[in-house]
């Protein structure tokens, strides 16, 4: 289906920035350029309606990792890229804060557990782990105790053995996705940005001085000539850019019906957060389970058991929501955010943490672009 001359006109020529893909780093991406260029014409291009990634699919973790998550990408990344990691998570969640608010993206300072099981694939650290882990992190959290080994028997609606331990994470919190989501289109509205859904790009070109967006509308392919792009389609990079280190992995979600009187506050982090959990509304979110590499049928039943293990009260209760999401992986827990030439960034391969560092990551895409 050919667009009409007024949607081309008034939607798709002269434009200044085509962004490719509408989550946290496209839309993020789009403000800040526009802030660096405001006369800017900007238009973001999403296949989906609501953002057919992890952006509004995901469980609201405002998190910048576990323990074990930390000590393992101390190994993998070393002392200081794993510490500027982090940096860049807390800078990515302030940033999301100050931009929309706390009460827009329902921000709560909730928190967050590890908890270990027996024959799980972490085991809980020492106290001298937990000190030197803290001491390494002090420098970019601000405080001297970010971790703290507690009693797992203490918490709220968990029915642990005596002396089981888990580590508190005080810096961590959750969100409202769907909010978040919502006030920052928004917000890239207010701003003069178009998002432009149900349009999927199909193959990106370069050309003299910029490129071409070829969008498929029905059955036929039609370029869109933009001077500046960024491709953000995280998961689906590999899509329009092969060679990208960047692989789809599928996330299972699932949430339960209101529990009465139910009192849990934490957010939960499983597994080095392969599996975690939180309160929603008086209800259980439990999600993840891809390190089970197991089918969509097998991960849900895993994780209704866990679930009903771990907080018996759980079990009175149906599942009433459930969902997929597909999160963009790759050798490291690093984004790849890079200039493919001087008119195109590519911004993608966040993880499993992009509510935190979205916003740094877009931010940067958007830095890119300006340099000559
Ligand atoms: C189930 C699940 C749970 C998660 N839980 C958490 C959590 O609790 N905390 C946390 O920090 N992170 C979590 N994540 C990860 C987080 O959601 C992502 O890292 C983050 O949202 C990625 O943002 P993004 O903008 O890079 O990509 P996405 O949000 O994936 O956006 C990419 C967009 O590109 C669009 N697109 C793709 N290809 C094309 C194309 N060819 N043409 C046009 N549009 C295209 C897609 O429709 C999509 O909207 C979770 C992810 C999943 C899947």
């Amino acid at each position: 289906m050919a667009f009409s001359y007024w949607e081309s006109k008034e939607w798709l020529e002269g434009l200044d920035l085509g962004i490719v893909g509408g989550g946290i780093v496209g839309l993020s991406a789009a403000l800040f350029a526009q802030k660096q260029h405001p006369n800017w014409r900007i238009a973001v291009l999403d296949s989906d309606p609501f953002g057919g990634g992890g952006t509004s699919k995901n469980a609201g973790f405002a998190c910048f990792g576990s323990a074990t998550e930390l000590m393992a990408d101390r190994i993998t990344l070393g002392d200081k890229a794993a510490r500027d990691l982090v940096q860049t998570r807390l800078d990515g969640l302030r940033l999301l804060r100050e931009t929309l608010g706390d009460a827009q993206i329902g921000f709560e300072p909730s928190g967050s557990m590890e908890f270990f099981r027996q024959g799980g694939m972490t085991r809980l650290p020492s106290n001298s782990e937990i000190f030197d882990l803290n001491g390494w992190l002090s420098e970019v959290t601000g405080v001297p105790d970010t971790f703290e080994v507690i009693h797992a028997s203490h918490l709220a609606e968990r029915q642990a053995p005596e002396h089981e331990c888990a580590i508190f994470s005080r810096l961590e919190g959750v969100i409202d996705t769907g909010k978040m989501n919502r006030s920052l289109r928004k917000k890239v509205a207010a701003a003069g940005i178009d998002l432009i859904t149900g349009l999927r790009v199909h193959k990106i070109e370069p050309q003299d001085s910029g490129w071409h967006l070829h969008v498929q509308r029905g059955d036929e392919l039609t370029p869109i000539r933009v001077p500046n792009m960024i491709v953000a389609t995280n998961a689906f990079a590999t899509q329009l850019i092969p060679h990208l280190n960047v692989q789809p992995v599928k996330n299972q979600v699932l949430v339960t019906a209101p529990i009465p009187d139910w009192d849990f506050r934490h957010s939960v982090h499983l597994d080095a957060g392969y599996v975690y959990a939180r309160n929603v509304e008086n209800r259980m979110l439990i999600g993840g389970g891809r390190h089970w590499n197991v089918d969509a049928e097998e991960t849900e039943r895993r994780l209704i058991e866990w679930m009903h293990s771990l907080w018996p009260r759980t079990q009175d209760v149906a599942i009433t929501h459930r969902w997929t999401g597909t999160l963009g992986i790759g050798d490291t827990r690093e984004p790849i955010v890079r200039q493919i030439d001087k008119h195109g960034v590519v911004a993608v391969r966040l993880g499993g943490m992009g509510v935190a560092i979205g916003m740094s990551i877009g931010r940067q895409a958007a830095n890119l672009l300006s340099m000559e």
